[in-house]
């Protein structure tokens, strides 16, 4: 189980998350919704600590961390943290000068100290999972963006994350090339992989998400099973946003 309360994050004097509390139940897939600039990349980032909250607490598992404008947190911390989470950017991200099979084995081998021939079985596994066992030796820059996405999928998984974090996965591709990223992160789902999505599209989290959060300056305005936020909104807020993107 994920669990953050109390979390602030400002950049200089901008407050850009405001006591964020959450639950992200093991196997469960969450999206998280909101306008542009709501925060949703930034929260999160400060999950896998790519941003440090100035308070707040976040469990992940058995690890834990409390955050207070005074205290510094060090780079051992982090890791202990991020090592627990699996992240999906927008735009991919894929290491360019590593073919897809290196993409998956060198965080294995670099930052979890796995031997190499364990890390190729594992990425091998991953690369069969996403339908993408063909390429394994091919270079990012000759594949689709609907494939580089699922190699970059099978790389956040690779380390067995206590959740995957994904930032609009879709929102880089055409409509094509996002339903093969779809299916792939339904199937994900299916499997009781642990999901926290920031998307627009609302048709991906509702057809993928459990739960739905709806983030609005900062704030989590109302959060609910997929059903209760996308038929019954109880906040007006909530219902216009809905409604602007069906
Ligand atoms: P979008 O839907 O456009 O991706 P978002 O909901 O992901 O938006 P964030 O990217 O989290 O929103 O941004 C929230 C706010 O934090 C914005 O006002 C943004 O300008 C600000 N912000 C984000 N990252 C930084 C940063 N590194 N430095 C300063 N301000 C930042
Ligand atoms: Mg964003």
């Amino acid at each position: 189980m994920i669990t953050l309360s109390g979390v602030e994050k400002s950049f200089g004097l901008n407050k850009v998350l405001n006591d964020i509390a959450l639950t992200l139940e093991e196997g469960s897939v969450t999206a998280l919704i909101g306008p542009s600039g709501s925060g949703k990349s930034t929260l999160l980032r400060c999950i896998n600590l790519l941003e440090i909250p100035q308070a707040g607490q976040l469990k992940i598992g058995n690890e834990e961390i409390r955050f207070s404008p005074k205290m510094r947190i060090g780079k051992r911390d982090i890791r202990r943290i991020s090592q627990q989470t699996g992240m999906v950017f927008q735009n991919f991200q894929l290491f360019p000068h590593l073919t897809v099979l290196e993409n998956i084995t060198e965080g294995l081998v670099v930052v979890h100290k796995w031997p190499l021939d364990r890390a190729i079985k594992r990425a091998e596994a991953l690369l069969a999972k996403v339908g993408m066992q063909h390429k394994r030796d091919a270079w990012p820059a000759t594949l689709s963006g609907g494939q580089q996405q699922r190699v970059a999928i099978a790389r956040a998984l690779a380390p067995s994350p206590k959740v995957l974090l994904c930032d609009e996965p879709t929102s880089a591709l055409d409509p094509e090339l996002s339903l093969e990223v779809v299916a792939v992160l339904k199937q994900l789902a299916q499997e009781g992989t642990t999901m926290l999505m920031a998307t627009h599209d609302l048709r991906l989290a509702a057809n993928i998400a459990n739960n739905v959060v709806f983030l609005e300056a900062g704030e989590i305005v109302e959060s609910g099973t997929s059903e209760a936020i996308f038929t019954q909104a109880r906040k007006a807020r909530t219902k216009t946003y809905i409604s602007t993107l069906t």
